[in-house]
């Protein structure tokens, strides 16, 4: 980490009427404000289209709190004095000088040296223009630190990516750029790293020798909801595996980095991807499955399948669930399956990795008529937060007989633990000048490269036998076969019944 001494600063929120404002940031701030991690003299500026005052703007960040549930304390009207809101369109290169003024007003009033936040809380075609017109009309200061906050999607493809990234680069340094990746804020995605790097017992099984496949899975039971025509022209791949599902693996696969300083977890984030083996086009479909959810039924509900969804074409062919098997060919994982999947409307909402360790060469236990258990370790994302290792133990009562047993430790089961939003972690971090947990553009660009292949492929093969999976279940009969065919299986990700005594 790279603490940064000096952390009152301004934080501007370009987007301030929308959705992530609103039910993130302003909360998440808020937070920050109670619990005395954001510096007494702060100051936040909102801007969007809509004709709001200051007034106006300070009550919809009171719902916000209200709607996001929190514990409002009497300390609300002071937090609400620090908040301020300027109506312009951004595409509009004079207002950028109304927000310098009222940015320096506010820094006389909060005694705030000159350090700007800059927040895209907006659609990314907006990204590369609002930072070239903070740097043309001076309101990157020259007298503080400048960050610039970025949201996903970077991007839909490498060019693309490649081409936001030279305008931010016209405008801000690459440290001076954190793009957010929000399971990056995520308490157990943190977690990853201590786990491997903190246990001699983990980390010195963490390799081909002992580890047979890590499965990765990100599931949502929700469909595309009112989203449908942004959905559409993004898919699962875009949207969740590009960003979300790679980091992940890059966390599970890079080398112990010398020491916990961003520059030095990020090289080692970025060797990772880089050592992800390259598919051809023609090879996608042996590593790839892509899917899309039909009409099912969600518990006891009935729900309408992908097609019929609002604002979605009829014969919409953009995938809602995606698995993958990764190779990372280096000498650690060489052979190793890295299976990943990631969907819509699937049995259950959950994150969680499975790391399944090889058979003993000889198991004494073993018995013909018993079905084998290899030793797994669960790291469970969301919604549960924790760890679970199945070993096997003495079936009791018998001889001879071994059964698995489970061990489990809740992390947001501790009593008076109530783990911080992920939004909340990051813009702490970034407050605080610390880049590890956001995306450099490195990591960004190496997953591009790799996801090109893909959509590429899906792209040119437009024979799709789409809708390909009920809604309700957990996916297309062919990423269980992408196992099968190793001699593996999905373990579940929501029934861990099959491991207790
Ligand atoms: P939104 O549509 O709810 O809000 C967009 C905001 O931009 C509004 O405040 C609107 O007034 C403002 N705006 C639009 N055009 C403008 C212009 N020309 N000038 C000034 N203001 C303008 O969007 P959102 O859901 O809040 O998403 C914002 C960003 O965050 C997007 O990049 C999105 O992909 C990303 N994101 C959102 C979520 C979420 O939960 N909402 C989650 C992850 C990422």
């Amino acid at each position: 980490m790279n603490i940064e001494a000096n952390t009152n600063c301004s934080i501007v929120i370009f987007g301030a009427t929308g959705d992530l404002a609103k039910r993130k940031l302003f909360p998440s701030i808020y937070n920050l404000y109670r619990k005395g991690q954001l510096d007494s003299r702060f100051a936040v500026v909102g801007v969007a289209r809509r004709g709001w005052t200051d007034e106006s703007f300070r009550e919809n960040v009171a719902a916000s709190l209200r709607d996001s549930k929190m514990q409002v304390e009497g300390d609300l009207e002071d937090f609400l004095s620090h908040f301020r809101y300027l109506a312009f369109d951004v595409t509009n290169t004079a207002s950028y000088q109304d927000l310098n003024t009222l940015l320096g007003e506010m820094e006389q009033q909060f005694d705030i040296p000159g350090n700007r936040m800059f927040y895209m809380a907006m659609a990314p075609e907006f990204f590369g223009t609002i930072a070239s017109y903070l740097k043309s009309e001076g309101v990157k200061n020259e007298k503080g630190w400048n960050r610039l906050i970025i949201e996903k999607p970077f991007g839909r493809d490498l060019p693309s990516a490649q081409k936001l990234n030279e305008e931010l680069r016209q405008a801000f340094a690459e440290d001076e750029i954190y793009r957010i990746d929000h399971y990056l804020g995520k308490e157990m995605v943190q977690n990853i790293e201590v786990i491997r790097f903190g246990n001699a017992i983990f980390e010195s099984l963490w390799s081909n020798r002992y580890i047979s496949n890590i499965q990765v899975t990100s599931s949502e039971s929700l469909g595309v909801e009112d989203r449908g025509g942004y959905y559409d022209k993004s898919g699962a791949l875009r949207d969740m595996l590009q960003n979300h599902m790679l980091q992940m693996v890059a966390l599970l696969a890079m080398e112990p980095p010398i020491r916990l300083s961003t520059d030095e977890v990020r090289s080692e984030k970025i060797k990772a991807l880089r050592s992800l083996r390259p598919m051809t086009e023609e090879e996608v479909a042996k590593y790839f499955v892509r899917g899309q959810y039909g009409p099912g039924t969600m518990g006891e509900k009935e729900v309408p399948g992908y097609r019929s969804e609002g604002n979605v074409p009829e014969d919409s062919r953009t995938e809602t669930y995606v698995a993958g098997k990764l190779m990372i060919d280096n000498f650690r994982w060489a052979g190793v399956p890295f299976y990943v999947r990631t969907g819509k409307r699937m049995a259950e909402k959950s994150t969680k990795i499975v790391i399944q360790f090889k058979d003993l060469p000889m198991n004494l236990y073993d018995k013909a008529d018993e079905k084998k258990q290899p030793n797994l370790l669960i790291i469970h994302i969301q919604p549960d937060e924790g760890i679970s290792l199945v070993l096997n133990g003495k079936k009791m009562g018998t001889s001879g007989t071994a059964t698995p047993v489970k061990l489990d430790y809740c992390n947001n089961c501790v009593d008076s633990l109530n783990t911080p939003e992920a939004y909340e972690k990051l813009l702490y971090d970034a407050i605080q000048g610390d880049g590890t947990n956001f995306t450099h553009w490195d990591e960004v660009a190496l997953s591009w490269q790799f996801v090109d292949v893909i959509s590429k492929a899906w792209t040119n093969n437009t024979n799709v036998d789409f809708p390909n999976y009920a809604a309700g279940s957990m996916g297309p009969q062919a990423a269980d076969d992408l196992l099968a065919e190793d001699g593996f299986h999905w373990w579940p990700i929501a029934d861990d019944s099959e491991f207790s005594i």
